[in-house]
């Protein structure tokens, strides 16, 4: 039996908790536990993952020591690195053909081979690596990409500029918009400062790599001058009529097509006997070299399908972007194990990871015969300070023609309503916010969060992600307060109110940046260690539904108000929380 219950925790905290369980028998219970109870997809695999682990560990090792199947290609990588026997090489090498027949890892192998051998003229023990398209060497299978006009990425492209998709709404430039050309702005001159002022002495301004906005809609060259004034050096713009409402296909086929201008495929090989492009006065390159897209709706639609037809990666929902060169050994990137590549001018793109809790850099690196640009990103709204503009700005607009396909269009709106005005929390004294802690009783959670707010003199209620994305069921009264137009953080709204309780809320933070700015923060939460106990004033230990009516009685009571508790009085002083013994506080 599983010494705890997985309908305690959620994936994030169950995943170091399954990572640590070597007992298959203990961790067949806890999959039974989980499928009996919760039944969460994700944690079916977290724990069916280890399980797998666990038992390979126990049983074929000693067959296939490297087990190929299992393993990605930079593991692979590490693990011959060790190997110094050509015959177990070959051995691996076989194996490898009869199975998955990776170009990468068969290239690794060989590679070694190599290098055991001393052998420089590529010697592989009588197996030359098979270059032959996966089409042709399985025939028999289906491949749904072989028709994708652009399947194949450039090598050796000449890439330039900071692409900033700039999404409208009803006629108007999003914030997050402008927050990107600001950001890209900032980006391109340390770029410039960094690589072309410092590597060529004599530059021209013509060597500048620039800030390239792209407008795509109807009417939507009337914002070309403010992009110019927020930072772009170059507007391009594509307008139709059709294009008044976002609809992913026209978008991307679009976007893609200005990005290659119209390369098609890839024009730079000419071994495949393609057209070159149209001659564009204004660039002179085969892609950009980064991409920002807003991580709204539309723009995590869009961000997606572009990064994949120009045959990119793509790092989405940012919220941190530098430029900086990066030492990197992983052998797929390298094309060798054990030597290291630096990667100049790399973006090094800073996300939260799905826990909330750490930030992950990724980086959209070329493999050795494989580049992967345009370097894009998708930006979280609110992540950067929007620019003054500078009306004195000068920059170049280009309009972008070609014909839309009318197959293109395969949506068609025929009415459509707009929402009303949607749910304001900023500007209050005080917001009561609850998040998963009240899962025991949503709708009793709900109503305490509801009286406790009516019990200040001007207060709201906001919830967390945990609360908009959880499956609760609540009674109609209280259920339009737990939706997303309640949200607070990063993707949600920001509030900056004298009191911030977090009642059940662990403090994410794509949470905290929502609310950081309040005054004073009281954390309601039963596990002393919550995140939110790292960043808030007072931390109330405790159930939030018995802590709650006590709070609610003591303002009622008048024991508490906004100003004071917020001044550190009114019965919360430090080292003392406001409703109950078991807290304390953060100052
Ligand atoms: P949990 O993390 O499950 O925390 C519940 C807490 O309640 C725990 O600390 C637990 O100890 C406590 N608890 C349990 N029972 C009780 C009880 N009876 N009394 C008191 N305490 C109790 N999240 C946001 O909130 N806003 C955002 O804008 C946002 N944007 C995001 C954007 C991205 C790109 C991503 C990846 C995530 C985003 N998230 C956002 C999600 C965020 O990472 C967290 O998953 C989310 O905030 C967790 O919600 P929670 O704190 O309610 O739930």
């Amino acid at each position: 039996m599983s010494e705890f219950d997985p309908a305690e925790h959620d994936v994030s905290e169950l995943g170091p908790k399954v990572q640590s369980i070597d007992d298959p028998e203990e961790l067949r219970a806890l999959l039974e536990a989980e499928r009996d109870g919760e039944n969460r997809d994700a944690v079916i695999t977290v724990i069916e993952s280890r399980l797998e682990r666990v038992t390979d560990d126990d049983g074929e090792e000693e067959e296939a020591e490297i087990d190929l199947g299992s393993m990605s290609v930079a593991d692979i990588g590490n693990a011959i690195r060790d190997v110094d026997d050509p015959d177990r090489l070959r051995d691996l090498r076989e194996r490898e053909v009869e199975g998955e027949e990776r170009d990468t890892v068969l290239r690794l192998i060989d590679r070694r081979l190599d290098s055991v051998e001393g052998d420089e003229e590529g010697e592989t023990g009588g197996a030359e690596t098979d270059r032959d398209p996966p089409e042709e060497r399985h025939p028999e299978l289906d491949h749904p990409t072989a028709d994708k006009r652009h399947v194949r990425a450039l090598e050796d492209g000449t890439y330039r500029d900071m692409w900033v998709y700039c999404e409208t709404q009803a006629g108007d430039l999003l914030d997050v918009s402008r927050e990107m050309l600001g950001k890209a702005r900032e980006l391109m001159d340390g770029y410039n400062d960094e690589y072309v002022e410092n590597a060529v002495e004599d530059r021209a301004d013509e060597d500048h790599e620039r800030v390239v906005a792209v407008l795509i809609g109807d009417d939507v060259a009337d914002h070309a001058d403010e992009c110019i004034a927020l930072g772009a050096d170059v507007v391009v713009y594509h307008e139709d009529d059709r294009l008044a409402r976002f609809q992913h296909k026209p978008y991307t086929e679009v976007f893609a097509d200005v990005a290659r201008w119209g390369a098609d495929p890839p024009a730079r090989d000419e071994d495949r006997g393609v057209a070159p492009p149209d001659d564009a006065d204004w660039r002179d390159y085969d892609e950009p070299r980064y991409v920002l897209f807003p991580a709204t709706h539309n723009g995590r639609d869009l961000s997606a399908l572009v990064q994949a037809e120009l045959d990119s990666g793509l790092a989405s929902d940012c919220s941190g972007l530098f430029i900086d060169d990066v030492g990197i050994s992983n052998p797929v990137k390298t094309g060798a194990p054990g030597t290291t590549r630096t990667f100049e001018r790399v973006l090094h793109m800073k996300r939260p990871d799905f826990s909330g809790f750490e930030y992950s850099t990724i980086l959209c690196l070329d493999n050795p015969d494989r580049e992967f640009h345009p370097q894009g990103g998708s930006v979280i709204p609110g992540s950067f300070d929007v620019p003054d503009p500078d009306p004195d700005r000068e920059g170049e607009v280009i309009e972008h023609e070609g014909d839309l396909d009318d197959d293109w269009f395969r949506v068609e709106v025929t009415e459509f309503d707009r929402l009303a005005g949607g749910v304001d929390l900023s500007g209050h004294d005080v917001v009561v916010a609850v998040g998963r802690g009240i899962g025991d009783d949503p709708t009793r959670g709900m109503e305490l969060a509801l009286d406790l707010a009516d019990a200040f003199e001007d207060a709201a209620v906001g919830v967390s992600r945990g609360i908009v994305t959880g499956s609760y069921s609540f009674d109609g009264h209280v259920e339009e307060y737990t939706a997303e137009e309640r949200q607070i953080g990063e993707t949600g709204q920001v509030v900056e109110p004298d009191v911030y309780v977090a009642a059940g809320i662990s403090g994410a933070v794509q949470h905290k940046v929502g609310c950081d700015e309040s005054d004073t923060i009281i954390a309601v939460n039963t596990d002393p260690e919550a995140r939110i106990h790292d960043w808030c004033d007072y931390f109330v230990e405790g159930d939030l539904f018995e802590v709650l009516p006590r709070l609610i009685d003591a303002v009622e009571a008048g024991g508490l108000d906004a100003e004071a508790i917020a001044d550190g009085g009114g019965g919360v002083t430090p080292g003392a929380d406001p409703a109950t013994d078991g807290g304390g506080a953060n100052e």
